[in-house]
């Protein structure tokens, strides 16, 4: 069976310095179910209830789309990371 453990152990990040993810704030407010908390293998959304806020860790996305599809209210805005920053894999 894959584990997501073993797989994240072979991405290399360059974190860029902005986000290339931005969720619209109002639409995440008011989201019922917050799936992209849910569906993203990297952990990177994670609802904020004091700040009312969805915190997005985008240092750590793997750019696998998922939570662009997944989310209900087409509430992402998602870009891929400027060039040259972003994900690359050790074996590859
Ligand atoms: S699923 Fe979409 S609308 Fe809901 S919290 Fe996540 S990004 Fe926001
Ligand atoms: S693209 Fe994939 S890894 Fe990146 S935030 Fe969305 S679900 Fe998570």
């Amino acid at each position: 069976m894959i584990n997501i453990d073993d797989l994240l152990a072979k991405v290399k990040y360059k974190p860029d310095t902005v986000s290339h993810l931005i969720p619209n704030m109002e639409l995440c407010k008011a989201c019922k179910n917050r799936v992209c908390e849910k569906i993203c293998p990297a952990k990177v959304y994670e609802w904020d209830e004091k700040e009312q806020k969805l915190q997005v860790t985008f240092e750590n996305c793997l750019e696998c789309g998922a939570c662009r599809v997944c989310c209900p209210h087409n509430a992402i805005d998602w870009n891929y990371p400027r060039a040259n920053k972003g994900i690359t894999y050790k074996n590859s």
